[in-house]
């Protein structure tokens, strides 16, 4: 992830006056219109701004070093929605995109360009790694931004020239025949595939294509507290496409389950088998949990299906971590010695 701090030269304590401060001073240094200015630099300072100009995001990339947008497609780096409630509307126009390619050749005028191919991947998740967050490493096979010519296709020394088929436009007009009609339809040039310009000589390493199929390593860095089935969206992780930006990588979680413990939201619930007597007069024991061993106080008179909420050992979240229920069943006993069952006949004589 990266230091949005380190990028806008501020420290972790500085207040929203100095971060905006330091914003348009970088932002203008860096504006790529400007002499000397530099794309790359100005957008990583945006992206920066983005996050921290913004007290909610601010929060949350200082506490989790990600940021939990709802809005999906621009936010920097991780994104993270739950898949079942449905893409937001930024992925919706991919979609529609995906659905309609049948029909207008999936190109031109779209209010994005050319993308490349979304990954879906599987990742399988222990209970406590849920619940308390985990990095993965994946190997992904997948078309890559070729390193030796950084994308471009254009051989060392070499330079790019205008594309003839398409006169620099990157588009060919195509008639297509439907069931509709007749359409015009911009079709991506097969020349310069959409870039309108071709390389003099070609990058020897992806033959002037700018991409190769090549084995990435993604981090991947799951939050604490997903859920089973949720999907984690890091955005550009996906395949890359000549002279367009990358499709996106989705994660899906898969959680197994416990022997003891289960979720509920934000908290953890588990069955404490108790004797008799402890029920009857009570006891300070310790337990186990997910992290730790805690000391729980069984209140003495406690009835089998009561609940002991232990506060703050539950699942943590952004507003802190849930509590933790222990269901408590009273264990009846049923082989008693003789001096047991003797004084169990007592106490039934006292009325117990
Ligand atoms: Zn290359
Ligand atoms: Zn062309």
């Amino acid at each position: 992830m990266k230091d949005y701090y380190k990028i806008l030269g501020i420290t972790k304590s500085a207040n929203k006056e100095e971060i905006k401060k330091a914003y348009r001073k970088l932002a203008h240094e860096h504006h790529p219109d400007k002499t000397g200015g530099d794309g790359q630099r100005f957008k990583e300072v945006n992206e920066a701004y983005q996050v921290l100009g913004n007290d909610r995001k601010r929060k949350e990339y200082d506490m989790y070093g990600q940021v939990f947008d709802e809005g999906g497609g621009n936010a920097p780096g991780w994104d993270f929605g739950n898949f079942s409630q449905g893409f937001s509307s930024g992925d919706m126009g991919v979609n529609f995109d995906e659905i309609f390619e049948g029909v207008f050749g999936g190109f031109g005028g779209r209010h994005y360009g050319r993308r490349g191919r979304d990954i879906s991947i599987d990742v399988e998740l222990s209970f406590e790694e849920a619940i308390f967050g985990a990095e993965r490493r994946v190997l992904l096979n997948k078309l890559n931004k070729c390193s030796r010519c950084g994308g471009e296709g254009v051989d060392e020394g070499s330079k790019k020239t205008r594309c003839g088929a398409c006169h620099g436009s990157g588009t060919i007009k195509e008639m297509r025949r439907s069931f509709i009609g007749v359409f015009s339809n911009l079709k991506e040039c097969d020349s310069c595939h959409g870039r309108g310009e071709i390389p003099e000589k070609p990058c020897k390493e992806c033959a002037g294509l700018g991409i190769v199929k090549s084995d990435e390593e993604a981090v991947i860095r799951i939050p604490a507290g997903v859920n089973n089935g949720e999907m984690i969206k890091m955005s550009g992780g996906g395949e890359a496409i000549a002279g367009g930006v990358s499709g996106d990588l989705y994660i899906k979680l898969h959680v197994r389950a416990h022997a003891i413990f289960k979720r509920e939201g934000r908290n953890l619930l588990m069955d404490l088998e108790i004797p008799f007597s402890e029920a009857v007069l009570g006891n300070e024991k310790n337990i186990n949990i997910l992290d730790g061993v805690i000391k729980v106080i069984i209140p003495n008179g406690v009835d089998s299906g009561e609940v002991l909420r232990v506060r703050g050992k539950g699942v943590p979240s952004e507003r802190g971590r849930g509590d933790l229920l222990i269901n408590i069943k009273v264990k009846t006993p049923k082989r008693l010695s003789r001096r047991a069952k003797k004084l169990m006949e007592e106490l039934k004589e006292e009325g117990f």
